[in-house]
């Protein structure tokens, strides 16, 4: 029996494979999707959990300057399954007395960058000095962020002499939150690209979307899509090993072997190294591939009887738990008890904690902002630790990132760690994918950024 033979073969069924396969089959390619596990979504997955008997997922969220992601989902026809939110709450705990306080930020009338700047000189949480460091601050991005990524945010707090209260209800939620690990540990560049497109460019880049569906339901929509433009996907198939003869990839795997012209490399690091070719010309991408790092993320999933607040989400300040998504709210299924998900970023610690002490410190703290906790009866619970949710954007990290091209004709990378200009998210991988397809097609396939709106239009065009 002959080989099925493909034009492009791309591993891994990540929001970076899906996007390839989906502008590869888009473009008229035979297009083959091989993925290890029995569900496409890559890290942003649900899966039914076994003893919980619920289809659980880690609650991802995007931008509206996320214009890939939103491409694909449109193309898909899954966009409209994303509920967008232009308001953002911030929670500040109560304690000894004291009411817990509530900031809120959305636009206003005024034109970007000073879109939300009537509720940010209202908001509670912060004092006039920390407002006069965050504006100051945010003129270092009015322009746009550095193109070095060398600079430590550790550095740039410092050097633009940010107030302890700033950082810790401004700089702390929304850095840590996108970008996933301590601030030594962020470059400014991409800090700086957080607060230039969500922030000040346009009242659109800021608005927050949430996926309204478990996570490979969702993304199972994007594989569909590719799968009527004529790719196929198959699930539980893991790659061991790539070779190539006569211009020709072999793709071994755990149920058989493919050949194909192209071949798209599109899972984590650590996986793509170990399937590199291991030819001398491969040692400079694996050195640097080497020295990429990550960081984990942990989630604590509760089911209570009865809703604890009236928000879908908000981040709660002055404690161990970034946000809270009350996902029962967020996917409209109200009425049958609350799901509340609660996220911890850069979760360093709690990879060392057991699940009892992470769940009692959760209550606790969840109690500091939510009394009723202390009265609804918790159903259930369960705790996920991503240990390798996403790599770290550490100062210098853009010169160990790849290209997709490869020094391999026909072999190609796609994931959140290429080279994307985007830290580890969705909107990376989905870049990534975009990129490597259009290397593989000789085209673009890479959406434009979302225009400067206001002001912006004459600062940063
Ligand atoms: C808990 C958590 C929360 C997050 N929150 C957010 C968020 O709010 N917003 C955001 O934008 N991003 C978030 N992220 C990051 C986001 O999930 C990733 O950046 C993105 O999904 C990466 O996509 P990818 O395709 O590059 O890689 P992956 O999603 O890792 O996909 C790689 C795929 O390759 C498969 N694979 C690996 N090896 C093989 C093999 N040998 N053969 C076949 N298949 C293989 C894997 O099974 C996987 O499906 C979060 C991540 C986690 C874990």
């Amino acid at each position: 029996m002959s080989i099925p033979h493909f034009d492009a073969v791309v591993v891994g069924a990540g929001l970076a494979g899906l996007a390839a396969a989906s502008a590869l089959s888009g473009a008229g390619g035979k297009v083959l999707v091989l993925e290890r596990k029995p569900f496409v979504g890559g890290r942003a997955y649900s899966y039914e959990h076994p003893s919980l008997h619920e289809e659980i997922d880690c609650q991802h969220v995007l931008l509206g300057c996320c214009t890939n992601l939103v491409h694909l989902c449109e193309q898909a026809g899954v966009a409209d399954r994303v509920r967008w939110y232009d308001e953002l709450t911030f929670l500040e705990p109560g304690h000894d007395g004291k009411a817990v306080r509530r900031t809120t930020l959305k636009p206003g009338g005024m034109p970007a960058p000073l879109h939300t700047s009537f509720d940010f000189l209202r908001a509670p949480m912060l004092e006039l000095t920390d407002k006069i460091a965050i504006a100051r601050g945010l003129m270092d991005f009015m322009r746009g962020y550095p193109a070095d990524d060398t600079e430590s945010f550790a550095t740039w707090l410092k050097r633009t002499k940010q107030t302890p209260r700033a950082i810790k209800h401004l700089w702390e939620p929304v850095i840590v939150g996108a970008l996933n690990d301590g601030f030594e540990n962020c470059s400014t560049k991409y800090a700086g690209q957080v607060f230039h497109e969500s922030f000040l460019k346009s009242a659109q880049g800021g608005r927050l979307g949430i996926p309204a569906l478990p996570l490979s339901q969702f993304y199972g929509h994007v594989a569909e899509h590719a799968v009527r433009q004529g790719a196929e996907l198959r699930l539980s198939q893991s790659v061991t090993g790539l070779s190539r003869a006569r211009e020709v990839w072999t793709i071994a795997t755990s149920e058989g072997g493919f050949t194909a012209d192209n071949v798209v490399l599109a899972v984590p690091f650590q996986q793509a190294a170990s399937l590199l070719p291991t030819d001398a010309s491969g040692d400079a991408l694996r050195t640097q591939m080497a020295q990429l790092q990550n960081a984990p993320i942990t989630t604590v999933h509760l089911w209570f009887e009865r809703e604890i607040t009236e928000l879908d989400h908000a981040a709660l300040l002055d404690t161990g738990i970034q946000w809270i998504f009350q996902k029962s709210r967020i996917r409209r299924t109200a009425g049958q008890g609350s799901y509340c998900e609660l996220t911890i970023s850069a979760s360093f610690a709690e990879l060392h904690q057991t699940r009892e002490e992470i769940l009692a410190n959760a209550l606790r703290e969840l109690a500091m902002f939510f009394p009723k906790v202390r009265e609804v009866k918790l159903v259930k619970s369960g705790i996920l630790k991503e240990a390798r949710a996403t790599f770290s954007v550490t100062p210098g990290s853009d010169a160990l990132r790849p290209a997709q091209r490869t020094v391999w004709p026909g072999l190609f990378l796609a994931g959140d760690w290429t080279t994307t200009g985007w830290p580890s998210t969705m909107e990376g991988a989905v870049r990534s994918g975009y990129l490597a397809a259009g290397t593989v097609a000789g085209t673009n396939f890479l959406k434009p950024d979302l225009p400067a709106e206001g002001l912006m239009r004459m600062i940063a065009p």
